[in-house]
């Protein structure tokens, strides 16, 4: 196991020396109701959230905690995974100086985030059947590389990168890496997370908006080591997830049996809709999912979307993304939509 990585190091000198701002609740964690509060402003008038919420998000991360075997020192909220990622480039990313490594195609908010911040993009393709570049990926970065990022399963592409890619990368990339893991309840795939442990230098992010069901409440987690999680705590606003999401999500997370039913759904409706997708004459190839939506190739995408946005249904067209060429992506729905989806391919003349 890789011992070498120094946190402190690869972190900026100006996050390093920075004192936190201390809001105001941060030496009352309880809002325990034998005390008076006076010391933040606040409307008095209880309405239910006449109060600022919890900055540590206490319960929540009690919960996840429990759900993932991952202490609370280990976890990061965010206001959605957006947060989480811009957080760890603001810790570790020095602008106009350091850079980052991606695989496209893939999500596309890491180069957006990197911009923003002034940090150059790497891109070392993925192969021909979307996996990692180990090799080309460990030449193309120089030490101003900071951090590499892994979305596995990966969008738009559907697919899951090689456990053994993954592990080669963690061990021997000098920064760290980023496992977008916003698909994994959907995967065959074992999470990262239970690896933790062994790598100083791994940070997984997960999401509520996918298999949670909950993407309007915007909440994203980070898990690494308590030395990472206290160095983006530094940076992050006091109080970045609200008490509607706070209580939306520790609600959600309770139901626990609801979320895998309706996974199961989602993934019985995706394999009815790739056996019918395959029946479709000007459909190519569908590539194989592990997620909750499917890539396809098809004769003309362009033409394809537009038919379809025509028709009243709104599919990615992702055709402009390198590998890519002539590719949609379509989200697996509910039975109903699939079968509108099914019906309207159907319909659209075979060629154009
Ligand atoms: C949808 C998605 C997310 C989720 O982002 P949120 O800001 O948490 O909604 C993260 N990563 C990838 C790759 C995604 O496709």
């Amino acid at each position: 196991m890789k011992t070498m990585i120094d946190i402190k190091k690869l972190a900026r000198p100006n996050v390093m020396a920075l004192k936190p701002y201390t809001s105001a609740r941060d030496d009352f964690k309880e809002m325990n109701a034998n005390y008076v509060f006076l010391d933040a402003n606040e409307n008095p008038f209880n309405n239910g959230l006449n109060r600022y919420p919890d900055p540590q998000q206490n319960k929540l991360k009690e919960i996840l905690s429990e759900l993932k075997q991952v202490s609370k020192e280990q976890i990061l909220l965010g206001n959605g995974s957006d947060e989480v990622l811009d957080l760890i480039f603001r810790v570790f990313c020095e602008p106009n100086k350091d850079s980052i490594a991606i695989l496209p195609p893939t999500y596309g908010m890491y180069e957006v985030l990197a911009n923003v911040n002034a940090v150059k993009t790497i891109k070392i393709m993925l192969t021909e059947d979307f996996q990692p570049n180990v090799e080309g990926i460990l030449n193309a970065v120089d030490n101003t590389a900071k951090l590499l990022f892994l979305c596995s399963p990966n969008n738009p592409t559907a697919n899951s990168f090689k456990a053994s890619a993954i592990e080669e990368l963690i061990q021997s990339f000098q920064g760290l890496v980023i496992i977008d893991e916003a698909y994994i309840d959907f995967s065959t795939q074992e999470s990262w997370l239970s690896r933790l442990g062994d790598f100083p230098n791994l940070i997984v992010t997960q999401t509520l908006s996918k298999a949670y069901g909950l993407a309007g409440i915007r909440l994203g987690i980070c898990y690494a080591s308590k030395e990472i999680i206290a160095l983006l705590n530094k940076i992050k606003p006091p109080y970045n997830i609200n008490e509607l999401t706070q209580q939306k999500a520790l609600t959600q997370l309770q139901k626990a049996p609801q979320v895998q039913d309706e996974v199961s759904s989602i993934l019985e409706q995706r394999e009815l809709l790739q056996k019918e997708l395959e029946n479709i004459p000007y459909i190519e190839y569908i590539y194989p999912s592990d997620a909750n939506f499917l890539l396809l190739k098809v004769d003309h995408a362009n033409k394809r979307y537009e038919q379809l946005v025509t028709k009243g249904i709104v599919v990615r067209n992702r055709s402009k993304e390198p590998l890519c060429d002539n590719c949609l992506r379509i989200t697996v729905g509910n039975s109903k939509e699939n079968q509108i989806l099914i019906q309207t391919l159907k319909n659209l003349e075979t060629s154009l």
